[in-house]
């Protein structure tokens, strides 16, 4: 069952006396149940503006946006729509997430509410997550980094997700604890059959856990398949530049910070297909025209 269909989504930053930037610029996916989809790509590339439109912060430009068939309304300064606690989220720094001046097993209380589940506490779902049932009465500044991650995540549960958004949810951990919380969210989604969208720089992370993989550059998915497929035979020249990236031999690695070429400006990207000043492969066409198809959105695969 398909939870979450982003379709043609367009979002702008406008800042007075600045040019309009398209952070998203006709993005589509999808996120069905007990699937992990993995979104990569370089910073700034619009995956965290993507992120937070599926939550509703943010009113797009055009396209649409559905969880469980029901369109999703921009928050703006109403209360969140109930059906959205169906869709949460954990953010890339822990300690900004929780509130310091409140008991953590009072925060995930607060999901608990929200769901109106009374036969969970903060304790089960503190020992979900790994960690120790007595730590609900401790305050967050009293943990590391990975416990307040894995604090975040039991709180997000506590609502029951339906959809569960990781916004760079391992980057600020220690290297010892990403895949360890990477994997957890995986499996405690999975577990309650819902859906994970995983947003991360960490390539070798998003392989390890997601079942597809969607890859962004400049407000758009150029290519996304299976994880496995794409990992085998990357067929967009940027999703090639970025796996080729990774060092050898063991496949661990992250984004570079630049790859060759200028990066586009994205208030004024370029004509045709966005990657054609980075694109060892760019032909006349792509100087001209946009590829505006999928899964691969590049001239050399075009559908027939
Ligand atoms: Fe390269 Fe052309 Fe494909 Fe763009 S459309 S990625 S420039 S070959």
């Amino acid at each position: 069952m398909t939870l979450l269909t982003v379709d043609d989504l367009v979002v702008e930053h406008r800042t007075p006396g600045r040019p309009v930037v398209r952070a998203v610029a006709g993005a589509s996916l999808s996120v069905a149940a007990g699937e992990v989809v993995g979104l990569v790509g370089e910073s700034g590339c619009g995956k965290s503006t993507l992120a937070r439109a599926v939550c509703g912060i943010g009113r797009p430009a055009s396209g649409t946006i559905a969880f469980q068939g029901r369109p999703v309304a921009p928050l703006g300064l109403r209360r969140r729509d109930r059906s959205l606690t169906g869709i949460q989220m954990v953010f890339q720094d822990p300690y900004a997430s929780l509130n310091p001046r409140r008991r953590v097993g009072d925060q995930i209380a607060d999901g608990l509410r929200a769901a109106a589940d009374a036969s969970t506490t903060p304790a089960d779902l503190l020992d979900r997550v790994g960690l120790p049932r007595e730590f609900a009465t401790r305050y967050p500044h009293e943990f590391s980094g990975g416990q307040r991650q894995r604090i975040a995540i039991a709180r997000a549960l506590a609502a029951r997700p339906s959809l569960l958004i990781g916004d760079e949810p391992i980057s600020a951990l220690d290297a010892s604890a990403q895949a360890q919380v990477a994997r957890l969210m995986r499996d405690l989604a999975v577990e309650s059959g819902a859906g994970l969208l995983f947003i991360s720089h960490d390539l070798s992370v998003v392989r390890l856990i997601a079942d597809r993989i969607a890859v962004m550059y400049l407000g758009k998915i150029v290519e996304i398949g299976r994880t496995d497929e794409v990992w085998a035979d990357p067929r967009h020249p940027y999703t090639r530049a970025l796996l080729g990236a990774i060092p050898a031999p063991d496949g661990a690695g992250v984004l570079p910070a630049e790859l060759p070429g200028d990066v586009p400006d994205p208030a004024a990207p370029p004509r045709g297909c966005r990657f054609h000043p980075r694109c060892p492969k760019v032909m006349d066409v792509c100087r001209e025209r946009e590829p505006e198809f999928g899964p691969v959105a590049c001239w050399l695969h075009e559908p027939a």
